[in-house]
């Protein structure tokens, strides 16, 4: 630490340089997070001092909590599903397979079958929890195969895990499929809509993910990718209200005897954030989001198979994956790569049309 203060603003203007190194949004393609609706930054900094792990302390916050996943239950066909905000997919996806472990404590060696396109989340929960991860391979279409899934349950599996929206291919599982077998036998079915949840109702023709499916038991979403939250905002909801209940550790301490989630101290402030930007827009407010992200998607693939570009899939979310190699980027636009190697573009809201046409542009100029 320094032994004496900074003046302020030396400080910040410290800060301001070491901003200035930050990548400029117009040219990132690569990420699943974007930049925050001014609402949510409103609602971010009117929160900004609340502890969501002491509701007892801010008990207006924590009614906004209770109104955000109540939100989501709604959305997802069980206006009485339980849950609590989250810091993201990771923590959701954690505390999913966590209560499927506390609810089949005898199992001794326990298993999870978990698609082979899911996030890396899954190998740190089946780390920390101890439990196998079990992969199942996916179809020519890049969705995990059901028959495969069904074939990799045995007596020792406490969870099956399905994605809706995966984050390198942008392709939904067959939730429908797997939610039955999950109920044929008898085990959790987590979801993980992180980055689908808050496309996919908002889709003009919706693919069944959610709690309409009656053997959907958990669903994790992230207000703070296409929820266009400020960061960390994650949910992570329950079919049944008091299910996280199982979870539930003493806190002497705190205004709450008990807790169920996995930080303690936790924001209020990106969590009201969230629930601004979804009231602020509304259904309609983000069907229109959603409808421009997928349109700049169809236009992006349109635009790169133009150019020879062939996509590696044709994805039911805004994620745009194609054969190509690193060198075919042009300067400064960043990008990712898929583990098989294929480029990946997110069309993520502060992507607009005009940043579209202007990576088409580069590309078509660095391939004339
Ligand atoms: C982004 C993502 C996660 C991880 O979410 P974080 O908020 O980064 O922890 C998990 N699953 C899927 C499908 C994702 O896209």
């Amino acid at each position: 630490m320094l032994n004496k203060g900074c003046p302020e603003e030396e400080l910040f203007s410290f800060f301001s340089q070491k901003k200035r190194e930050d990548l400029d949004h117009n040219y990132i393609l690569s990420s699943m997070c974007t930049l925050p609706h001014p609402v949510a930054v409103r609602a971010h900094c009117m929160f900004m001092e609340t502890n969501l792990g002491d509701p007892g302390l801010f008990p207006g916050t924590a009614s906004l909590e209770q109104l955000l996943i109540k939100r989501f239950a709604a959305l997802y066909h069980c206006p009485d599903a339980g849950g609590y905000a989250t810091s993201g997919g990771t923590e959701s996806n954690l505390q999913a397979l966590r209560l499927a472990k506390v609810q089949q404590k005898d199992i001794p060696y326990p298993n999870a079958v978990v698609p082979e396109s899911a996030h890396f989340s899954f190998k740190k929960s089946c780390d920390i929890l101890g439990i196998e991860m079990r992969g199942v391979p996916l179809d020519d279409t890049l969705r995990m195969d059901a028959d495969a899934a069904a074939e990799q349950i045995d007596s020792n599996t406490i969870a099956l895990v399905g994605i809706a929206g995966t984050t390198e291919y942008g392709m939904v599982d067959p939730i429908a499929a797997l939610a039955k077998i999950a109920n044929q036998h008898n085990v959790l079915f987590h979801v993980d809509a992180a980055f689908g949840g808050m496309v996919i109702p908002f889709l003009d023709k919706p693919i069944p993910f959610d709690f309409s499916l009656p053997g959907v038991t958990t669903i994790a979403v992230d207000p703070h990718k296409m929820g266009m939250s400020t960061i960390p905002a994650g949910c992570l909801l329950t079919r049944e209200p008091d299910l996280l209940h199982a979870l539930n550790i003493d806190t002497p301490y705190l205004t709450v005897k008990q807790e169920f989630t996995l930080a303690g101290t936790r924001p209020g402030a990106p969590v009201v954030g969230a629930l601004a930007v979804m009231d602020y827009l509304g259904v309609e407010g983000m069907r229109a989001m959603v409808k421009g992200c997928l349109k700049n998607t169809r236009r992006l693939i349109a635009g790169m198979e133009t150019f020879g570009f062939e996509r590696a899939a044709t994805p039911d979310v805004n994620v745009a994956t194609f054969i190509a190699k690193k060198e075919d980027i042009p300067a400064p636009w960043k990008v990712s790569w898929t583990r098989p190697g294929h480029l990946r573009i997110v069309c993520m809201p502060h992507v607009h049309g005009e940043r579209i046409e202007a990576f088409l542009k580069d590309i078509g100029e660095l391939h004339a």
